[in-house]
């Protein structure tokens, strides 16, 4: 344990909905917690424009401004908030928390709130040419490509709601998809339809992404796409009814769903799936939120691969925020009671 590190009672990694949730229950419990802000601050609902199925904001609500309401509100309650990127974390009473920059926190209930980030294909061209055309966030830069033919992966919510809001910006949005049916709530499979019959929006199923072509000069020119009739083509590339074309795109997002940020838990005994996704307790009654490790909780899209909602986040990092405050209090008392039994030896 590093004896010159800063302690905290409690620390939260993330300053999304989740951690700044956490953080207003936390600061309200005197626990005083410090919030690390990592590389994606306020997480992300800042890259989103309206919000409008968040309770009590019946004409919607933009995301950064939920989210500097949240951090207002944290604030005011006592909560410190800082940047810093947990990278490595060893349990303990306390747990050590380490940073990117070398900086070492120390902690008595740490509450994972870090969330996911988007995930990538891995298709050649896609990295070299990520923020020249290529990008995981249609809100925060659809309007670089206004007029151009833009294309959207997945065929989920995050797609079909990004594919809905390029059409203020693209000539013709086309959203490629590797199978039939869409995941998609029938809301946004509904708007999407009207979006094809307006001509805004062209769906290719049963399709997908080979190769994005173009240069940091030029910026994302054309794409390499396979289709095959049953889906998933780049199992079956070399199948006869696997069809190869080319389009001229310029702009490629990707909505094929996120990764959880729990890398920095790894080796920690904290148990997780496959994936990364944090297993806590869940269910009924106190401490659903606690993990395998007492005193380190997960809250918001480490643990939930399934809601994902704004709301849903938070609802979690105010039941972190609580089993944290049990589990600080337990500790109190433990200690007390050592001390008391120590005072009486003597
Ligand atoms: P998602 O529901 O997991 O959908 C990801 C999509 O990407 C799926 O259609 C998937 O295809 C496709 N995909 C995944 N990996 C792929 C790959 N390697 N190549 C090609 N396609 C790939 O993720 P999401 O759309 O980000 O949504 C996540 C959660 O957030 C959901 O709970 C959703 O309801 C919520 N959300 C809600 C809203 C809203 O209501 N406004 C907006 C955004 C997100 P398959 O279908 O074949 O698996």
């Amino acid at each position: 344990m590093t004896d010159s590190a800063e302690h905290h009672r409690m620390i939260i990694a993330g300053s999304g909905i989740a951690g700044l949730t956490a953080a207003i229950y936390a600061a309200r419990s005197n626990n005083e917690p410090l919030v690390l802000e990592g590389p994606e601050p306020g997480g992300q609902l800042t890259l989103t424009t309206d919000v409008a199925n968040y309770p009590g904001f019946p004409e919607g609500i933009g995301g950064p401004e939920l989210i500097n309401n949240m951090k207002e509100q944290a604030k005011q309650f006592g909560t410190e908030i800082d940047h810093g990127v947990v990278t490595d974390v060893e349990p303990g009473k306390p747990h050590r928390i380490e940073l990117r920059d070398g900086t070492v926190y120390t902690a008595d209930a740490l509450i994972a709130a870090s969330g996911a980030s988007a995930r990538t294909l891995g298709v050649p061209g896609e990295d070299e040419l990520m923020g020249y055309g290529v990008s995981t966030c249609a809100t925060c830069d659809g309007a670089f490509f206004r007029g151009e033919d833009m294309l959207v992966v997945g065929g989920g919510d995050a797609a079909c709601e990004e594919a809905a809001f390029l059409t203020k910006f693209a000539d013709t949005v086309y959203v490629v998809h590797r199978r039939e049916e869409f995941r998609a709530e029938d809301y946004w499979i509904d708007r999407i339809r009207e979006l094809e019959e307006s001509g805004d929006v062209e769906v290719l199923v049963n399709t997908e992404l080979l190769e994005i072509h173009g240069s940091a000069e030029a910026g994302v020119e054309s794409v390499s796409l396979a289709r095959n009739p049953e889906g998933h083509p780049t199992e079956k590339l070399d199948a006869p009814e696997t069809e190869r074309f080319e389009m001229d795109v310029g702009a490629v997002f990707m909505a094929i769903g996120h990764t959880p940020n729990t890398g920095y838990l790894e080796g920690t005994g904290v148990e997780m799936d496959e994936t990364g996704y944090i297993k806590t307790v869940g269910g009924d009654g106190g401490g659903q939120t606690e993990t395998d490790v007492p005193g380190i909780f997960g809250a918001g899209d480490v643990v939930d691969y399934h809601y994902q909602q704004a709301i849903t986040a938070g609802g979690m990092g105010s039941k972190a925020a609580i089993d944290a405050d049990e589990y600080l209090e337990e500790l109190e008392r433990s200690a007390e009671k050592r001390l008391d039994a120590a005072a009486d030896d003597d």
